[in-house]
């Protein structure tokens, strides 16, 4: 692969969460295990992606649509109630303030929009519980361009709602009828159906995992959160930097992006698993979706499905760059239970009048467990990213609480 110096912003000293990685490789992860249409396909995205992230047009085009159509920037909320019961200082960036409730839209507007810069008509996309698919469809209204969205059926049955908001968004909801009939089949049917539409098609990957430049390029369009609360962090607080920043993590966008706001600070990263999907924390090497990293397997190693309250952790993997800054020790992976995120949640919605997705309820059950057990030392200052907001969760907290 071809390595262009197009990067504008200063690397990190040591290099972690920088420009683009060489040859696609975080450490021993990533790669692109693809079928040969597949490779040029995505050798064409990542070449299309460096140009467009050095031009300052596009950058321009970019934060333009975040900022008039996706509510950007996002706020920084002291959790102020919350932070006074635990004895620490919580901070939230609220990615639950923008458009479609999640940070999951500043990944498809900048794909959305790479994709009408190398003249694709239309996006495919893979979804599990719905929220990236309304994202995608979402993004191509605005753009005007057409989407697929592939879908297990068992998630269609589950997931009527959000069906109905793709198909009302203008989307084309393909049901995937093989193997557990959810995300990791919808995955592989979007990946097969690409290789024959690569010339009019862009795939838009709904999070850092995929083939060589997804993972990368997804972080990068992410990074808007850590990039917008580290200023936000040096206006609010004495030392500038948190002492932990702290993400929920199921393929790992939000946390990524988040991280690389703050790679090159002392800020010690804590990415949050669900328990039932801790690629990161418990996962082994192996090769998913076109990429190498770590995921859940079986004594045989066969990849195993993921079990989470939190449909968007609802992963066997994680992104290979979480699997590196692991092995580097930059970042910790920790697991919160589903009981736990559940509580967690209440909480918030009790102490700061905000009803959090079971998602990012997650890394705030650990905020919780740690500010107990004293690993989070009396008036440290926390900053914690709330993924997404809670009202796609109202009906499952209905049924527990
Ligand atoms: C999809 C989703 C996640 C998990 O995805 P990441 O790629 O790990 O960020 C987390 N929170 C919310 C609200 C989501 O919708």
């Amino acid at each position: 692969m071809r390595e262009v110096p197009l990067r504008r912003e200063p690397v990190p000293p040591d290099g972690v969460m920088g420009g683009p990685p060489a040859r696609g490789r975080f450490g021993e992860y990533g790669g692109r295990y693809a079928p040969e249409s597949l490779v040029e396909a995505c050798r064409e995205v990542g070449e299309a992606f460096r140009e467009a992230w050095a031009d300052p047009g596009f950058r321009g085009a970019l934060a333009r649509l975040l900022a008039v159509h996706a509510g950007r920037p996002t706020p920084l909320t002291p959790a102020l109630r919350l932070s006074e019961e635990l004895g620490v200082r919580l901070y939230l960036k609220r990615e639950d303030l923008t458009h479609t409730g999640s940070h999951k839209i500043n990944n498809v507007l900048g794909q959305a929009l790479l994709a009408t810069r190398m003249g694709r008509r239309r996006l495919i996309a893979e979804t599990g519980a719905g929220q990236h698919g309304v994202a995608t469809a979402t993004a191509a209204a605005l753009l005007g361009l057409e989407a697929t969205v592939f879908m297990g059926e068992r998630d269609i049955e589950r997931q009527a709602l959000n069906v109905f908001r793709m198909r009302m968004l203008g989307a084309e909801v393909v049901p995937v009828i093989t193997g557990s009939r959810t995300l990791k089949d919808a995955t592989s049917e979007a990946m097969r159906h690409w290789v024959g539409a690569t010339g009019d098609s862009h795939y838009c990957i709904g999070s850092v995992v995929g083939p060589d430049p997804y993972p990368w390029m997804v972080r990068e369009l992410q990074r808007v959160i850590g990039d917008e609360a580290r200023a936000q962090c040096a206006a609010e607080l004495r030392t500038g930097v948190p002492d932990h920043v702290v993400a929920c993590v199921g393929g790992g966008s939000n946390a990524a992006g988040t991280f690389a706001g703050f790679a090159d600070t002392p800020a010690r990263l804590v990415g949050v698993e669900a328990e039932g999907g801790a690629g990161a924390a418990r996962g082994r090497l192996g090769v998913l979706h076109g990429c190498r990293s770590l995921f859940l397997q079986d004594g045989d190693g066969q990849i195993t499905q993921a079990h989470s309250i939190a449909a968007g952790l609802d992963y066997p993997g994680v992104g290979p760059e979480h699997a590196h800054l692991r092995d580097l020790g930059r970042a910790r992976y920790v697991t919160v239970t589903d009981d736990e995120a559940v509580r967690a949640a209440v909480r918030l919605a009790r102490t700061e009048g905000i009803v959090p997705a079971l998602e990012s309820a997650h890394a705030l059950a650990w905020v919780i467990r740690a500010a107990g057990d004293g690993e989070l030392p009396a008036g440290s200052t926390v900053l914690m990213t709330l993924s997404g907001r809670g009202d796609k969760d109202v009906s499952t907290l209905k049924e527990l609480l």
